[in-house]
């Protein structure tokens, strides 16, 4: 199938699962569904597709009337992740090699602040610099959570999150284990690293 055309599929549905409702904007573990499958004459049009992601996927029954039932029962996609993680444990090991898996970015869903997704990288886009002045404000200034959180229209817990973000330093997480990836760093690792220092003393959990 030509990607033009998965790429509509997934766009419409908004790159989400329509079984489990995992959300995957790069794309790499989404796959276009036949409802009706080409062996029994199914078509690669629009109508007859619909997005799944590789776990789902893998599950679907081929007749048209079970696959719709199928489709019909939904789930709880996050209950799928740990098998998610897993299964990229494995086509980590079988296919690619650890760095071209992080290369590829395909545990990537969704880009943090400051970083888009192209060609399914991450690339610095135009809020990097903001990154860079909220973690130097966080440094310098005895600025509460909240505000910092409230001047960048996000949640405490989410700021939190940024703030530890290692993302930020080019490296990506994955089954736990973090290593470099091909993404351009927004961050040195010095003022990271004394942000964490901060948090670490104002005790945070
Ligand atoms: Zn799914």
């Amino acid at each position: 199938m030509e990607n033009n055309l998965k790429n509509k599929v997934f766009s419409r549905d908004g790159f989400t699962c329509q079984k489990c409702n995992f959300i995957d904007l790069s794309a790499s573990d989404l796959e276009a569904h036949h409802i009706t499958p080409k062996v029994f004459g199914g078509s690669d049009i629009l109508d007859n597709l619909v997005t799944l992601c590789s776990i789902c996927h893998n599950y679907a029954p081929d007749s048209e009337k079970l696959f719709l039932k199928y489709l019909d029962e939904k789930i709880d996609g996050t209950i799928l992740n740990t098998f998610r993680y897993s299964q990229y444990s494995i086509s980590r090991k079988t296919k690619t090699g650890m760095k071209s898996s992080f290369a590829k970015g395909r545990h990537i869903a969704k880009a943090p602040k400051g970083y888009k997704i192209v060609n399914k990288m991450l690339i610095p886009d135009e809020n990097s610099n903001e990154i860079k002045q909220i973690f130097q404000e966080f440094l310098d200034s005895s600025i509460s959570l909240t505000q910092l959180a409230k001047k960048s229209n996000m949640t405490p817990t989410g700021m939190k999150k940024l703030l530890r973000n290692t993302t930020y330093l080019g490296k990506v997480r994955f089954d736990n284990k973090e290593s470099d990836g091909q993404h351009e760093a927004i961050l040195d690792q010095q003022l990271f690293g004394q942000v964490q220092q901060k948090i670490k003393q104002l005790g945070w959990s």
